[in-house]
């Protein structure tokens, strides 16, 4: 996933705007984070391992001085949890530092790696993103836009990028639009971010998204667009940020993500009832379509289980305690809501089936009497390769056993999974505007 965000302004203090914005996109990454500013001269930088809170403190950001600024919150894929690999990545151009910020995952690093590692340049970490920093150190051109351009022509995949030079900010989405970002006006400049969480945070208005294969400037004297490659026939937008990777509350192509999410729910219902005494969720992501389906079944929604707001990222080794501990270290249930009762239980996805099979057990451990599973997405039966961690095919429950097998592997009494007519229903968009390659195994990109 990741999270980018860049902003412009000489009214803010963009170190901490940027600081707000990475908060609202940490759900997209949590893994690390950073922040470079521009005062005009040179570019300032801090990153470290860990969430946003715990990387930035007063000092640090008091350190950070300028007017336009981008940030980073990183969820790996390609490359591992290393310091090194945390964003914005520097890369020097023609003397100059440019930060780098990527949301996506490219399908050609291997391949473009070894010919920027035979054209001289020594690769510090193992990210995809160091390559793009590597083809902007080589590019011949001499414009930073015309670096880009030429880069985009040679990477294949998935990428949202936010560049920081010393006097402008860049921008560009790939020409299937994968991953989303969003631009607004700020009254005092111009905030871009992948989720409009972010952008509102720090005071910008609705604004719109860049386009598949756009290049926005942003610079003093206001902003430049032009399109860099032509938008594909076929758009790729990653159907999975309508299910679960985006925060509710974010609006894509004008429509909630809740609502969204509660249609989800309901569309479940009609194609997976039940007679049940209550609906549960699995929490945070699961409400939305649990409701949905609550609404839609009239069967009352309850809350079975709580959330623990501070889980967080956790140093702990997976010891014997913990694995006696296990789920209920971050949902703890509420016996009462549970006990002898008929429930159903709603989650977004299942990808390995480790989640659910855990929840599963506490609820028999809490005295369940029936548990119906629901979830609000098709099976995932393929992996990803454009930015998600959805692990490999051996590892995806749904890739290798049937769907009486998935029942009785998580010991259910019955399972529902949405439809992708039922998905699509919800979501209101053309399916070949999406990317649903988890769900049905056609990849937009081959
Ligand atoms: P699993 O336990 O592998 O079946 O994962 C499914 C659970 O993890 C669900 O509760 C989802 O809300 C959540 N989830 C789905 N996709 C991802 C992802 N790519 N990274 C982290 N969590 C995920
Ligand atoms: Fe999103 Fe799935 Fe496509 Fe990956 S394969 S971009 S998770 S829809």
């Amino acid at each position: 996933m990741c999270g980018i965000f860049g902003i412009w302004s000489t009214k803010l203090n963009v170190a901490e705007a940027t600081y707000f914005g990475l908060f609202a996109l940490q759900h997209r990454g949590q893994e690390s984070a950073g922040i470079a500013i521009t005062d005009g001269k040179q570019i300032n930088l801090v990153k470290g391992l860990g969430l946003v809170s715990q990387v930035f403190d007063k000092d640090s950001l008091e350190s950070l001085k300028g007017f336009a600024a981008v940030g980073h919150s990183r969820y790996s894929t390609t490359g591992s949890v290393l310091k090194v690999n945390a964003q914005p990545l520097l890369a020097n151009f023609h003397g100059h530092d440019v930060a780098v910020t990527h949301n996506g995952n490219l399908i050609n690093t291997e391949q473009l790696r070894k010919e920027c590692a035979i054209k001289g340049y020594v690769f510090k970490g193992t990210s995809d993103t160091e390559v793009i920093a590597a083809l902007l150190e080589q590019s011949s051109e001499t414009e930073l836009e015309d670096a880009i351009l030429s880069l985009m022509r040679q990477i294949r995949g998935a990428y949202s990028l936010v560049f920081l030079a010393k006097d402008r900010i860049v921008a560009v989405r790939d020409p299937y639009g994968i991953r989303p970002l969003v631009i607004s006006s700020l009254g005092s400049g111009y905030v871009i971010a992948s989720e409009d969480c972010a952008v509102s945070i720090v005071g910008g208005g609705s604004g719109r998204e860049l386009l598949p294969g756009e290049l926005l400037t942003i610079d003093e004297t206001g902003t430049h667009t032009r399109t860099a490659l032509h938008q594909e026939a076929r758009g790729g937008f990653c159907s999975f940020e309508y299910i679960y990777f985006a925060r509710p509350d974010s609006i894509f192509n004008h429509k909630s993500l809740y609502s969204i999410r509660v249609k989800m729910g309901r569309n479940l219902f009609r194609e997976h009832p039940v007679e049940a005494d209550c609906v549960i969720s699995v929490p945070d992501s699961g409400t939305p379509a649990a409701i949905g389906y609550s609404k839609e079944s009239g069967i009352a929604f309850a809350e079975g289980l709580i959330k623990n707001r501070y889980i967080g990222r956790t140093f702990i080794q997976p010891d014997q305690l913990l694995r006696e501990v296990g789920v209920k270290l971050k949902l703890n249930p509420i016996v009462d809501a549970i006990a002898g009762k008929r429930i159903v239980i709603v989650d977004d996805s299942i990808v390995r089936g480790t989640t659910s099979k855990k929840i599963v057990k506490l609820l028999r451990e809490c005295g369940a009497r029936e548990v119906h599973f629901r979830v609000s997405s098709p099976m995932v039966i393929a992996p990803c390769f454009y930015g998600i961690d959805t692990a490999g095919k051996n590892e995806l429950i749904a890739s290798n056993l049937s769907l009486e097998e998935i029942r009785d592997e998580l010991k259910v009494d019955s399972i529902g999974f949405l439809s992708l007519k039922g998905l699509l229903n919800a979501i209101h968009l053309p399916k070949d505007s999406l990317c649903l390659a988890c769900f049905n195994g056609d990849y937009p990109i081959p």
